[in-house]
């Protein structure tokens, strides 16, 4: 036998402590990920097959005809990309933006900013407007500026997952169209969870993911474009500079040649599968509605027990509801306390509103009444003892 030569730090009688991997139950209350429902756990679980096996090939036109109808659009470029929500958000920078063309960023939290930096680094020329967290722009703030900054692009987040906002879109991609501007939105807390027409509403390039309201793991984020997008990517002059995420070879694989390009996470596509069957079973109307109405349980109960919401009722979004600390309360201390002795997960705020706000997810699976109410028991219940100053109330 010859004798390998292994770090002996790391031989086996070392790592015999590890036990079989084991990760403890959680019900996702934060701003993602949620959890997963059963069926797609089921479907993830299954032996992959090649990517490019007959049956994997009638799989993708299933996830792409079960995509279209999730984000209500006729649009053939409609897939899902390899990697969490922000490889789609990547992907629509990069292929869409030369160097020095202009993008103009309607900013009003976090992810705003995570456009910003991308655009940034694909070296277009960045305009941003900004809204305070906790704000949406009005349409005739938008329709200015683009009249105004004549951007090749207009970028805005749908659904503000650190803020709470839900932007109204009505009407913006009408004044895009007039001023031969691309519209982007980003839809990650929206997708399969709240109205969203990609074809009614004009948007001509928008992108998700399948952790927050498709009830999937991380790990695949959905993408559409339609003809304008199309339009302007063939139109190029240099190539895109990321090769990962090229829309033009994405397009080889998932257009009608399927020519491999890189192997797809074929596990992941049978659980967005079955995540978005779920979608279609429900009904997509209903899948709203159901979002909406615990959202609206959510809001009312949190105000009956005397806390604050962030976002005016106007448009608060109701996959992620931001709720005000109680000036007396340790919120990490709260937040800790539903961790680690009821499994229950509910997000700090992030950025400007660390310390501010906690925020409470109700996205795909985990939006029933069921979560809701139990999550209200335990804020009646348990928040008390969480206040700095012993005989304090809020
Ligand atoms: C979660 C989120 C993203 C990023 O998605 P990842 O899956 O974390 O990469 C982008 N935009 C918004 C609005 C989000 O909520």
């Amino acid at each position: 036998m010859t004798e390998a030569k292994l770090i002996s730090a790391l031989n086996e009688e070392n790592l015999s402590h590890f036990s079989k991997t084991y990760v403890p139950s959680r019900l996702l209350l934060g701003p993602g990920p949620s959890n997963a429902h059963p069926e797609v756990l089921r479907a993830l679980a299954l032996n992959p097959i090649g990517h490019l096996d007959e049956a994997y090939i009638s799989l993708m036109s299933d996830v792409q005809q079960l995509l279209r109808y999730t984000w209500q659009c006729n649009n053939r470029l409609t897939l899902p990309m390899s990697g969490t929500g922000s490889a789609a958000m990547e992907a629509s920078i990069a292929n869409f933006i030369e160097e020095g063309e202009k993008i103009l960023i309607a900013k009003k939290g976090y992810f705003g900013d995570r456009l910003v930096d991308m655009a940034t680094r694909y070296k277009a020329q960045v305009s941003v407007i900004d809204k305070s967290w906790g704000e949406a722009f009005t349409y005739e703030e938008i329709k200015y500026e683009i009249e105004t900054k004549k951007p090749a692009i207009f970028a805005i987040v749908h659904a503000e997952t650190s803020s709470g906002v839900l932007q109204p879109l009505d009407g913006i991609g009408d004044i895009c169209r007039k001023n031969n501007c691309l519209f982007l939105v980003d839809a990650v807390t929206s997708l399969g969870a709240l109205e969203l027409l990609i074809d009614e509403w004009k948007i001509d390039l928008a992108y998700s993911c399948s952790q927050k309201g498709l009830s999937c793991p991380p790990g695949l984020s959905p993408f559409t474009m339609n003809k304008r997008a199309e339009e302007k990517l063939s139109s190029r002059k240099t190539k895109v500079p990321n090769w990962y995420l090229d829309l033009s070879l994405l397009n080889k694989y998932w257009g009608s040649d399927r020519v491999y390009h890189h192997t797809a996470p074929v596990n992941m596509n049978f659980a967005i599968r079955e995540g978005l069957r779920l979608i279609a079973n429900e009904g997509l109307e209903n899948v709203w509605n159901r979002h909406n109405t615990n959202a609206k349980k959510l809001w009312n109960g949190l105000e009956t027990l005397g806390m604050e919401l962030h976002v005016s009722e106007d448009y608060r979004l109701p996959t992620l509801t931001t709720v005000k600390i109680p000036p007396a309360v340790d919120g990490d201390g709260f937040r800790n306390h539903l961790l680690r002795n009821f499994g229950i997960e509910i997000g700090n705020g992030l950025g400007e509103l660390s310390g501010k706000v906690w925020r409470v997810g109700l996205m795909g699976f985990n939006s029933c009444e069921e979560n809701v109410d139990r999550l209200l028991n335990l804020f009646d219940t348990e928040l008390k003892k969480f206040s700095i100053f012993e005989s304090s109330t809020f």
